[in-house]
């Protein structure tokens, strides 16, 4: 006879599944393997750096909203010249959206582009006294800031231990079996629940680098693979580590 004891129990297992956090797939890596994936990225990367050029926290947000679609280098190109006249969001307001599309015709969808920044600078100036806003909430009620954009303010600009899931960490955790995941959240939950603390803040650096420069998305290139020993991706090509030494900072940059 089912008695108030074991309704309760029922009650607490259900109250236990609302809290369950969403089911994701596991990662096919032991914490150990995790681990020691990370160190070795540490080794060689000690203080991996975005590609992006920026000078503050303003320029940080436009050159990754500029990124949509696009090369670093070649917003990169762009922004030198624009940044110089307008490094603030009045000044890029002063500055105005004709002016604005002068400087970043050489980047795809600049005419879009250029409305974007200039909605998201107004917006700084009316609802933030034109500063960027350091939480996650407040970035995304922005103009033309998504997630992964806010993600990326947060972690480059302020510090914050966040994963902004690009094109190449959403292969890396899929190829690898790391943190795979239909969506770019799906990954980005996986990775966060298994990067050590230690190596959360480069993490996003780490992952992006590997997925450029090495693990790319025709042919990855496992020879040059750090952790070619410990990936399980079925599209591997040997088992043999390349050496662990550092990479001079500027290699790759561009
Ligand atoms: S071994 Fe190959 S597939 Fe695995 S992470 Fe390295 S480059 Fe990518």
């Amino acid at each position: 006879m089912a008695g108030p004891k074991s309704q309760n129990v029922a009650e607490a297992a259900k109250s236990a599944s609302r809290r369950r956090p969403r089911r994701l797939p596991r990662s096919r890596y032991t914490a150990a393997e995790v681990h020691e994936i990370f160190r070795r990225f540490a080794v060689q990367r000690p203080e991996p750096k975005g590609e992006l050029e920026y000078v503050n926290p303003f320029t940080l947000l436009v050159a990754v909203v500029l990124s949509a679609q696009a090369t670093d280098a070649g917003v990169n190109k762009a922004t030198r010249a624009l940044f110089k006249a307008a490094d603030t969001p009045q000044k890029m307001l002063a500055l105005g959206e004709a002016k604005l599309g002068d400087y970043i015709r050489t980047i795809g969808l600049w005419r879009n582009k250029a409305k974007n920044v200039i909605a998201l600078c107004e917006a700084l100036v009316r609802d933030h006294g034109g500063q960027v806003p350091d939480s996650r909430e407040e970035l995304v009620k922005l103009p033309g800031v998504g997630r992964k954009t806010a993600n990326v303010v947060l972690n480059v600009a302020f510090g914050q231990p966040t994963m902004a899931v690009d094109t190449h960490i959403f292969r890396i955790g899929n190829r690898l079996g790391l943190a795979p995941g239909k969506t770019p959240e799906e990954v980005e939950e996986g990775l966060l629940r298994i990067i050590p603390p230690e190596y959360m803040r480069h993490a996003h650096h780490w992952l992006i680098l590997h997925g450029r420069y090495v693990c790319k998305a025709r042919k990855p290139d496992c020879p040059l693979c750090v952790i070619a020993d410990i990936c399980k991706a079925a599209e591997k090509t040997t088992d043999i580590p390349a050496p662990l030494v550092e990479i001079a900072p500027l290699e790759g940059a561009g």
